[in-house]
């Protein structure tokens, strides 16, 4: 606390990291200015709440570096191009995010962290780790955009051994000296381009997850740029490349095996090859995609010396969040499945490869993205398309490029209502056996307040559809 006293430290942005960050700072004895670029109504309640507690808010001002600054504490999703940012290169001062703070301020006997990040799955995967850790009989926690906040975990009451964190490449851009005992990518697709500049940038934002790993590096075999990222590292001596594949298994790597999760890389019996760990049909869902996420998983509790029986039963123990590949009815022999949060192509390419036939609800706001690989991958398993939101003709070109034989409709419609005439045109092109996805390949604020709230629309829609057949 000594070196944090009467420290001049500016947080950029109100919201939910900056708040908790100026409230710890301004605890610590930190003198904490919080600048922000909004001037609402909201952000004027957030200031006073702040103010009350003698904490300076400057509103409508996001991009003056207040005198005297000693460090920035930033919002991970500011821009590093912000004239704030540019200004504090060149007084010298020093740029941490949510992520790079709680680091420094944990304590002595703090608990380990294993991290993850990734195109897509994070979350995911970061949950069914917490659960392997849960059923090893570690205190943990999953930490991240869901469940405890990272610099509650740090500094909060509760002790945890270990930590599974979810961390974003807008954190890693923040965090320089965030050193895990072990970490994945689980894989690298074009996303947030943007912010970074270029997919390199990206790319090595990413990984900086692996730099100065203890024990183990996790890379996706089935994605070679992960495994670069993992090569020009700098790790700690003895620190591993740990491979995950669907495949068979080499050294150093874990695999799938006839139905069964086995590893090849932390091996406790010399007298065998491969350790099994889970079978496939312990994964919910079972789809390619999330096999490889409990892979990921998997690696980092085996990194952390958890036993196989844990994995197995922490794998059983998992249950997907809403809105992820989340099954909602079974109406007339078709299956209806919410993957709302497949928000861009890799993922939605996802959910598309783990059922066939299809029949595939999609659009909103595409970002930019190009939708011809998805589309052509996906025509064989698709018995029909209905597009909403305000990209959809983009959609419906690169299936009109790649799918002209699929049946396609287009609702021409934004309004949050949508949704429901959505299901209804999907259940007239569906037969048993089919499945109708929602997979929308894009984000979601053209029509609704987020991919929950879309979510929510279509099981409602469902919902009702069930009742009325009932
Ligand atoms: P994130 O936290 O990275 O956004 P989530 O676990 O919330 O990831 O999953 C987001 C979506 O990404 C899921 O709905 C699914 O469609 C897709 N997805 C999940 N895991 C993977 C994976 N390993 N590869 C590709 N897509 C995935």
């Amino acid at each position: 606390t000594e070196h944090w006293q009467g420290k001049r430290v500016t947080v950029a942005g109100l919201g939910i990291s900056g708040i908790p960050a100026a409230k710890v700072l301004h605890g610590l004895g930190a003198h904490v200015t919080v600048v922000n670029d909004g001037d609402d109504e909201r952000s004027r309640a957030q200031a006073a709440e702040l103010e009350a507690l003698g904490i300076t808010v400057r509103l409508g001002d996001g991009a003056t570096l207040p005198q005297g600054t000693e460090l920035i504490v930033t919002t991970p999703g500011w821009q590093p191009d912000k004239p704030l940012f540019t200004a504090a290169a060149e007084a010298g001062v020093e740029i941490w995010g949510d992520v790079e703070l709680a680091w420094r301020l944990r304590g002595p006997d703090a608990a380990d962290w294993l991290a993850i990040t990734g195109t897509n799955g994070k979350t995911t995967t970061v949950r069914m780790l917490a659960a392997i850790l849960e059923a090893a009989g570690l205190r943990t926690a999953a930490v991240g955009n869901i469940g405890v906040s990272l610099l509650d975990a740090v500094l909060g009451e509760e002790r945890y051994d270990v930590l599974a964190v979810e961390l974003s490449s807008y954190q890693l851009h923040w965090a320089p000296s965030l050193r895990a005992h072990s970490a994945a990518v689980l894989n690298l697709a074009p996303d947030h381009i943007d912010w970074h500049g270029s997919m390199a940038a990206y790319a090595a934002d990413k990984g900086r997850i692996y730099e100065g790993n203890t024990v183990a590096c996790v890379y996706n075999a089935a994605d070679p740029a992960t495994e670069d990222l993992v090569r020009e590292a700098d790790v700690a001596e003895g620190c591993r490349a740990i491979g995950f594949t669907l495949g068979t298994p080499g050294p150093s790597q874990l695999g799938v095996v006839e139905g069964i999760l086995v590893d090849r890389a932390f091996v406790e019996n010399r007298q065998k090859q491969a350790q099994e760990l889970a079978e496939v049909a312990d994964v919910e869902p079972p789809a390619p995609h999330n096999i490889a996420n409990a892979l990921a998983a998997a690696a980092l509790a085996r990194a952390y010396g958890v036993p196989p029986a844990a994995v197995r039963d922490g794998l059983r123990a998992f249950r997907p969040d809403p809105h992820r590949i989340e099954k909602i009815a079974e109406v007339d022999g078709v299956g209806y499945v919410d993957d709302s949060k497949a928000t861009n192509t890799h993922a939605a390419e996802a959910s598309l490869a783990a059922y066939d036939p299809i029949v595939w609800i999609a659009g909103g706001l595409a970002k930019g993205a190009s939708f011809d690989e998805l589309a052509a991958k996906s025509a064989p398993r698709l018995r029909g398309a209905v597009l909403m939101g305000a990209d959809r003709e983009l959609i419906r070109e690169a299936l009109a490029r790649h799918a002209p034989e699929v049946p396609v409709v287009d609702l021409d419609r934004t309004d949050t209502g949508a949704m429901s005439a959505a299901v209804r045109e999907a259940a007239r092109l569906a037969r048993p056996g089919d499945t109708v996805l929602l997979a929308p390949a894009c984000a979601s604020m053209d029509m609704f307040v987020n991919y929950n709230k879309r979510g929510e629309a279509f099981a409602d829609a469902v919902r009702a559809l069930a009742a009325e057949r009932a």
